[in-house]
């Protein structure tokens, strides 16, 4: 047996795990930047469980609450100079991914000088702002992730930050903040974790060890699927989106999937659906998530083609027998699919092609096997 896994990040979960370990906050500084969406951490309690916490231990904060959904490279410049202006020890990152990434760039960029042309490099001084992170949606896993993915303007994509600089020091995973998603944000989130698990299983850096956390991920998500459509269900019905019927188990269950997901991917990288998906995300502003889901099933189909021993292994932790079972799951979460031209599957596929995630795919697809994956997965 062979391996290489490597997760630095410490990480508490449980009720109240913020305050209640709060003396892990002690060693990364005395002052902190909070870094954050607009709303959603001021409504769910983490942020101010954290402030709590950050004044419990003597640690003053200021809150830069900014950080936009896929988040931008201006942002992360803005954060870093307002972090460095302020003499900020640490961060703490508070929300979904786009905060969790943007946090990670913000650290980076206010403990060294990096210029535009070479922030995705991978090169950097030894330096960076520790981090504390506090996901509040289910899906990423950047928690526990050495990747940071800012929107590329220059390359109209998505590009991601690699490096072990980025592995956040803590990670608090408290399932209360996620009860107030909206159910289409928990099913696209849920819907990227499945497809980290997935793809890590399908990654040539696949290994006991992320094939392990793996397997727990899938089984998790997919026993939730039913909880998810009755919750879809009763948002469609009703006419609120939130969901007062998945019960804080679930809640749980999702986000240490995610969390294990994350841990998946650190090890295995992503494959070609989410170097397809990023520009499902940056042209036509499909959900990170959904736009995983989305490709995933037709990437699996070509997977069993070329091969089936694999794409089984993944079949068998979901207890489906076929491929096509797979996306009539998927389909039922997806619902009515987005459109995509002949034009667009051009310039998309031929983006995917030229992206690092494809040297992670044990089955590689052809560009004109990108096209049919596009070409079947939307209408
Ligand atoms: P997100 O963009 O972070 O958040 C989506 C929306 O959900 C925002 O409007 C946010 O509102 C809201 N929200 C967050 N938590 C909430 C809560 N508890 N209750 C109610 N609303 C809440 O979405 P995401 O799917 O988590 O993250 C996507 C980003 O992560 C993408 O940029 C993707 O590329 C990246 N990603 C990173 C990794 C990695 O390893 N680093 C892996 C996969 C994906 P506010 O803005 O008000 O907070
Ligand atoms: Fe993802």
């Amino acid at each position: 047996m062979s391996f290489k896994y490597y997760m630095p990040t410490r990480v508490f979960m449980g009720n109240d795990c913020i305050v209640d370990n709060r003396e892990a906050l002690k060693s990364l500084g005395k002052k902190a930047m909070i870094v954050t969406g607009a709303h959603s951490a001021k409504i769910n309690g983490s942020e101010n469980d954290v402030k709590k916490a950050l004044s419990m231990m003597g640690i003053t904060y200021l809150v830069y609450d900014k950080v936009m959904s896929n988040p931008t490279i201006s942002c992360a410049y803005e954060g870093a100079a307002i972090a460095k202006e302020y003499g900020v020890d640490f961060i703490v990152a508070i929300g979904g991914g786009s905060p969790m990434d943007a946090g990670k760039a913000i650290a980076l960029l206010a403990a060294q000088e990096i210029t535009e042309e070479n922030l995705f490099s991978g090169v950097y001084e030894n330096k960076i702002l520790p981090m504390a992170f506090v996901p509040t949606t289910a899906g990423t896993g950047s928690e526990v992730t050495q990747y940071s993915i800012l929107t590329n303007d220059k390359v109209q994509s998505k590009t991601s930050i690699a490096s072990d600089l980025l592995f956040p020091q803590v990670a608090f995973l408290d399932e209360k903040y996620t009860e107030g998603l909206p159910i289409n944000t928990t099913v696209n989130t849920a819907i990227d974790a499945l497809s980290h698990a997935i793809e890590g299983m399908l990654s040539v850096r696949a290994s006991v060890v992320s094939n392990a956390l793996a397997k727990d991920c899938i089984e998790k998500i997919v026993n939730s699927i039913p909880e998810l459509q009755q919750a879809m269900q009763v948002s469609s019905l009703g006419k609120s989106n939130k969901i007062p019927v998945l019960s804080p188990e679930k809640r749980e269950d999702l986000l240490y999937a995610s969390f294990m997901a994350g841990m998946v991917i650190a090890q295995t990288g992503t494959t070609v659906v989410h170097a397809m998906g990023y520009s499902l995300t940056y042209f036509k502003d499909i959900d990170h998530g959904r736009a995983n889901g989305l490709l995933l099933g037709e990437y699996l189909k070509l997977v069993y083609e070329n091969n089936p021993d694999l794409a089984e292994k993944v079949l068998k932790v979901m207890k489906f027998t076929s491929v096509n079972q797979f996306i009539e799951m998927l389909d039922l979460l997806l619902g009515k699919k987005e459109t995509i031209s002949a034009l667009e599957i051009l310039e998309y596929s031929q983006k995917a092609i030229q992206t690092k995630n494809m040297g992670n795919c044990v089955v590689r697809p052809t560009e004109e096997e990108v096209r049919k994956i596009f070409q079947a997965s939307l209408d």
